[in-house]
């Protein structure tokens, strides 16, 4: 199933593998002006062709090596040969050989199994198109490999899932929160107009959806934190703060899982943790008084950076 909608020049493609009619999960890419940014899944490659047919493409980039994203290269490379695919430096090897992914197999039911493309380049800084410049955005955390695509004329933010809306219940061992709070942002401080990310749900209020996430994660951190003080272990955390685990746990065999996302927590937490010094220095026993960091999320909210 594939679904598009126009925003100005750029066309959202959404994409999906639909059961009894029915999409069962978005992913989407964009053309703007000849470029297409991602590929969508392999089950919907050849319906993606056909809108390329349609539209024109002159060049394809991907924001990362995910199924998802990168599963409608092979069909487009096959159908526009001569048109040339970048795509960050680190996500070569996977696309070259998708067995790479480790798939399980919710995500080849769900997604279908990628082929690999062996004629990819790497990114350069920017991708230059007739009438635009999208400008190359290093944004690890959801995947090391991440990028995003910035266009500055009209503040355009083609995040990926760098930025995946609504309140996350489940992540990935993949992802990684410093990275992924970071890569906020990064974005947040581009002042993009419009976001438009990998779910394909166009966002015309950028910044205030940007730092919303950030403060929620910086919230589930603090949080972590709290409940670890108390020594409660990660399955009472799951249950306290996130209600439990998600029926895609269950589904995804605990690829997602709601534990992931507590631990990626309790990893950010540590950066900003002052453990005692190894050579046992602090001598009477106590951990030594420390100023709280802006940047620390158990720190009282007045000492934390801004959300
Ligand atoms: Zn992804």
């Amino acid at each position: 199933m594939i679904s598009l909608q126009r925003h100005d020049s750029v066309i959202a493609l959404r994409m999906a593998r639909s059961f009894l009619g029915r999409p069962i999960y978005w992913t989407a890419a964009y053309w703007v002006d000849g470029l297409l940014i991602d590929s969508g899944p392999p089950v919907t490659a050849r319906a993606l062709v056909q809108e390329m047919r349609k539209l024109g493409l002159k060049q394809i980039v991907v924001t990362h090596a995910h199924e998802d994203h990168i599963g409608g290269l092979h069909q487009l490379r096959r159908a526009f040969p001569d048109v040339p695919i970048y795509a960050p430096l680190a996500s070569l090897p996977i696309i070259q050989d998708p067995r790479l992914l480790g798939q399980q197999l919710h995500r080849r039911l769900l997604w279908g199994r990628p082929k690999g493309v062996a004629d990819v380049q790497p990114l350069g800084t920017e991708v230059r198109t007739e009438r635009h410049v999208f400008h190359v955005v290093e944004t690890p955390g959801h995947t090391r490999d991440h990028v995003s695509f910035f266009e500055p004329k009209h503040r355009w933010l083609f995040c990926g899932d760098a930025f995946i809306g609504g309140r996350d219940r489940a992540w990935t061992p993949e992802s990684e929160m410093f990275g992924t709070i970071s890569s906020l942002r990064t974005l947040a401080a581009l002042r993009p107009q419009r976001l438009f990310p990998g779910s394909g749900t166009v966002r015309r209020t950028a910044l205030p959806e940007l730092h919303g996430k950030i403060g929620q994660y910086l919230a589930l951190c603090r949080d972590v934190a709290q409940l670890e003080r108390l020594g409660l272990p990660e399955e009472e955390m799951v249950e306290r703060l996130l209600g439990g685990e998600p029926a895609l746990h269950y589904w995804s065999l605990g690829h997602f899982s709601a534990r992931h996302l507590i631990q990626a927590c309790r990893r950010y937490n540590e950066l900003f943790e002052q453990r005692d010094p190894p050579d046992g220095a602090s001598r009477s026993g106590r951990r030594p008084r420390r100023r709280p960091s802006r940047n620390d999320p158990s720190a009282p909210r007045s000492h934390r950076a801004g959300r």
